[in-house]
């Protein structure tokens, strides 16, 4: 079943989502509908905080084949995975830019510099924890969903000219949700 999403400006977009202490029915649930609304948005991931749950969970389904043209917002979904309570152990020091876009500011995209990879540790849907390597826009995604569950926004990361050209965006859209 779809959420209804939580869109920029929504307080509970820069809350800290709580750790979940115990995987109830009730979490399971709220994770298959955070991935039905997953797919029906098209999104590459989807933090709690975005459906009104101000909780340290996300899921995501970064793409397996990507287009090289930036302007091509086409792609085809990958696996599905779910992060429970994550934490990012350690980063890589190289960095890249890549356009990133978010479910809860649609129409709205900017380039981001993250780092190229990260170690991760989280919980599954199981209640297992598990640590892995991610890399490239898997890293990217498990990134970006993690800030929201942190309160931060893709947005927040970017400076200077790109942010500017952001805001005048960010004011377009404002103006349409009204
Ligand atoms: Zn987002």
């Amino acid at each position: 079943m779809q959420i209804p999403l939580r869109y920029f400006d929504d307080p509970i977009l820069r809350k800290k989502g709580a750790p979940i202490t115990k995987i109830t029915p009730e979490i399971i649930q709220l994770t298959q509908d955070m991935i039905d609304t997953m797919h029906a948005k098209n999104g590459m991931g989807l933090a709690a905080p975005q459906v009104n749950q101000s909780l340290a969970l996300f899921v995501t389904q970064v793409p397996i084949k990507v287009s090289e043209d930036p302007e091509d917002h086409e792609w085809e979904a990958g696996e599905i995975r779910i992060y429970i309570n994550p934490k990012i152990l350690a980063y890589t020091e190289e960095k890249w830019v890549r356009e990133e876009g978010c479910l809860s500011i649609p129409g709205v995209y900017g380039d981001v510099e993250r780092p190229v990879g990260i170690k991760i540790r989280a919980t599954d849907i199981r209640g297992n924890t598990f640590e892995e390597d991610l890399m490239w826009l898997h890293a990217r995604v498990f990134m970006h969903e993690n800030d929201h569950i942190n309160g931060i926004l893709y947005i927040d990361r970017i400076r200077g000219q790109e942010r500017r050209r952001l805001d005048k965006a960010l004011e377009n859209f404002k103006k349409k949700q009204k």
